[in-house]
This record gives C-alpha cells, sequence and structure tokens, in this order.
C-alpha cells in the first residue's frame, strides 16, 4: 500500500498506532487487504471464497481468522478422537485456501460449538490486536443472523463487530443471501434442515455493497476450495448433484452493518463516529 506524505494522519480510537485516511476510506469496491474473520473451516469458503480469490489475483492480500478447528462438524458415530478430527478440519481449510493463494491463515482454537461461551471481550481484543496489526481496508464476517443462526456463527459477528468499531479502521460488511436465492433454495433448505433459527431476512441486491455470482473458471475454483473440505462438502455435493451443489454455492453477498445492528453490539448512537456506515 502506498501513502502520500500529504495524507492526514489520524489516530484510532482505541490507541492503534497512527494510520493514515488513505488506507482506510470506505469507498472500496474492491478489498486491497480484506480480513474475513469466520467461526468454522468451510463458512470462509461458501461465503466469501470467490471474494478472496479476486482479491488475491488482483494484488491484493488476505488474512483468514477462524475461530474454531470445527470439531464438532461431523456425525455423532465418528470414530476419530476430538484432536484427530480438529486436526483434519485445518488441514481441510489450508488446501482449500491453497487453491486461491490465501496463505496467511490464523487458527483461535476456541471450543467448536461454544464461541459464545469462551469468547467473550477476549476475543473482542483478540480480533481488534489483529485488526491493529494488517490494517484490512475491509473486514468480512457474518451479521447478527450468523446466516444459518448457528450460535457461534452469531457470537462470531458480536465479537467482529464489537472489534470492528472499537478500532474504527475500514469497512465491515457482512455476509448475507438476497432474497431470491432463498426463495430458489428454499425447499433444499427445509430438507436439509439449514436454517437453525429460522430462514434469515434475504437481502434486496440494491442494498448489496458487494454481490458475486461467479460462474466458468471461477467457479470451479469455489468449487475447487470447496471440494477440499471433504469432510463437510462431499454429503450435501452428492444428495445435490453436482449441477445444483454448483448452482448453490455461486452468491457471494455482503452488506455493510445497519445502525440497529451496530447499536445491538456497541450500544445507540456508537455508528455515529463509526466510518463507512450506510
Ligand atoms: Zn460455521
Amino acid at each position: 500500500m502506498t501513502m502520500d506524505n500529504n495524507d492526514p494522519v489520524l489516530i484510532a480510537p482505541d490507541g492503534c498506532t497512527p494510520y493514515r485516511q488513505s488506507s482506510v476510506t470506505p469507498e472500496v469496491s474492491r478489498p486491497r487487504h480484506l480480513l474475513g474473520v469466520w467461526a468454522h473451516p468451510d463458512d470462509e469458503a461458501y461465503l466469501s471464497a470467490a471474494l478472496m480469490a479476486r482479491t488475491v489475483e488482483e494484488g491484493g492480500r488476505v488474512t483468514l481468522v477462524t475461530l474454531t478447528d470445527g470439531e464438532a462438524g461431523f456425525s455423532d458415530d465418528d470414530p476419530r478422537p476430538v484432536d484427530e478430527r480438529a486436526r483434519l478440519r485445518r488441514l481441510e481449510l489450508l488446501s482449500a485456501m491453497a487453491r486461491i493463494g490465501v496463505t496467511d491463515v490464523r487458527f483461535i482454537g476456541l471450543p467448536d460449538g461454544s464461541v459464545a461461551q469462551h469468547g467473550g471481550e477476549l476475543l473482542v481484543e483478540t480480533i481488534r490486536e489483529i485488526m491493529c496489526d494488517i490494517r484490512p481496508d475491509v473486514v468480512v464476517t457474518f451479521g447478527p443472523d450468523g446466516i444459518t443462526g448457528h450460535d457461534d456463527h452469531v457470537h462470531n459477528s458480536w465479537a467482529v463487530t464489537r472489534a470492528w468499531a472499537g478500532v474504527g479502521i475500514g469497512d465491515l460488511w457482512y455476509a448475507a443471501k438476497t432474497q431470491s436465492w432463498l426463495d430458489e433454495w428454499r425447499q433444499v433448505h427445509d430438507e436439509f434442515g439449514v436454517w437453525m433459527a429460522g430462514e434469515p431476512a434475504g437481502l434486496d441486491p440494491d442494498d448489496a455493497v458487494m454481490l458475486l455470482e461467479p460462474t466458468g473458471a471461477e467457479l470451479d475454483r469455489k468449487r475447487a476450495v470447496l471440494g477440499e473440505h471433504q469432510s463437510q462438502t462431499t454429503a450435501i455435493a452428492t444428495a445435490l448433484g453436482e449441477d445444483s451443489y454448483r448452482s448453490w454455492i455461486r452468491q457471494e453477498a455482503f452488506r455493510r452493518p445497519s445502525p440497529v445492528d451496530l447499536a445491538a453490539v456497541v450500544g445507540s448512537g456508537s455508528h455515529q463516529v463509526l466510518s463507512g456506515v450506510s
């Protein structure tokens, strides 16, 4: 990132070392340094693989943070011990990210299924330190609905939003799904019991800050990323059939937090001092 000496120097409100305004502009259409923070290995692939791939391809950087190792994502009768399951999912994630040139992968190691119990203000502080260290211009994570309603996802959203609000660096984007996508795939979601807290609210495409629907080689690449998460994706890809699975995984949509979203996490009025909020 180049910085002009005439850029105004700002001090982050939390005491991050000085940074320059040119590195924190919210009017970003393509991330230059994308930070993704997700609860489990494979969340990042379903929700942002194409965005990460494009960012890398266009010369940007990607830092990926995964809160848990995903050791709970196996059937109850799986014979492998917990540490072996965790190791497998870490390796799957690293292989998936290697497909798109993402090498800065950071594991927080919270227990899968217990992010809320183990990830309070200490997790907020951990994420805040990463933000201060790498200074992303875009942070992607779950919105307050956690997409699927998984409690780890919901708390992931809370912690990232709280950290971002305290730092005031860059733009925050929540993963979402458009209403038309939800309508198209409702029968599949009902059949597989995807929504743990009911279907999430659909996104109006006009409210999206980024909406990707890759085709061709880009979609092939996203499919390859998901294929590396074998323990999580083989069964559903087989059940749906390859063509349907490829169609189902295509959409990546993001929105900015609303004032209501921010007030729920950091208190009413706080959004007024934050950058990039619309
Ligand atoms: Zn997840």
